[in-house]
């Protein structure tokens, strides 16, 4: 099954650790019915507050190499130490169903799902510089001093795939950053390709002639 057989859309959202992807993420989900997100694997230990299924589906490293192995993730990767993998089975059914999904990934997962669905919409999100994201990683809170460096370092390492997505948004103010990201959702929807999935009958006396 390729994108292009569904009339869902396929978005991907990228960012560096800390640049503000999973709060703009969650307003957009207030916001726009029509997406659905997909709830990851990873084998990261949860940060206060997360549940088991709401943010990921937390599970063991063996758990995590053994639904590797029986082919479970559409794509997976290794990133900050942890794995991290999406669902093969829950995105098929999804895009069977018409529906457009949204997949928070790094770049390396971006990579191995646009050689599947080259129509997958990219969107990077950026901080407005690297010294906000370090304070923006120090105030969330959640996570050590050697985790905030870690993460800094390979912020520079994921900010230069930036290249590779169709639409970035500088998260400046959020409110103005979040205006960005529904336009860029709303604009990739109006793409012929996806137009002529959704409204087949207004393409039908085009046909005809
Ligand atoms: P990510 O999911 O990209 O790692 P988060 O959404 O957890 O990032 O955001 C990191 C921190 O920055 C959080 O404390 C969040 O409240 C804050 N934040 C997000 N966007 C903005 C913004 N536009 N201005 C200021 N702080 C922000
Ligand atoms: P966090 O641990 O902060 O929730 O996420 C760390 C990084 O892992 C982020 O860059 C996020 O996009 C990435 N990530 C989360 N889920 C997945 C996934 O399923 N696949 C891949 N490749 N990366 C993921």
């Amino acid at each position: 099954m390729t994108d292009s057989d569904t009339s869902g859309t396929l978005f991907i959202v990228s960012a560096p650790s800390g640049a503000g992807k999973t709060t703009l993420v969650r307003l957009l989900l207030e916001q726009d019915a029509h997406v659905r997100l997909s709830i990851s694997y990873t084998t990261r230990a949860p940060r206060p507050g997360e549940q088991n299924g709401r943010e990921y589906h937390f599970v063991s490293v063996a758990d995590f190499l053994a639904m590797k192995e029986r082919g479970d993730f559409l794509e997976s990767a290794e990133v900050h130490g942890n794995y991290y993998g999406t669902s093969r089975v829950w995105l098929v059914e999804q895009m069977r169903a018409g529906r457009d999904i949204l997949l928070e990934i790094d770049w390396q997962g971006a990579q191995q799902v646009r050689r599947r669905f080259p129509d997958a919409v990219g969107i990077f999100i950026m901080p407005p510089s690297l010294d906000e994201l370090e304070r923006r990683l120090r105030g969330r809170g959640t996570d050590s001093a050697e985790v905030i460096a870690r993460r800094l370092a390979a912020a520079r390492d994921e900010m230069s795939h930036v290249g590779e997505f169709e639409y970035v948004i500088i998260n400046n103010q959020l409110q103005e950053a979040l205006g960005d990201l529904l336009a860029a959702l709303r604009a990739s929807r109006l793409r012929l390709a996806r137009q002529r999935a959704r409204h087949p009958e207004s393409f039908t006396p085009l046909s005809q002639e």
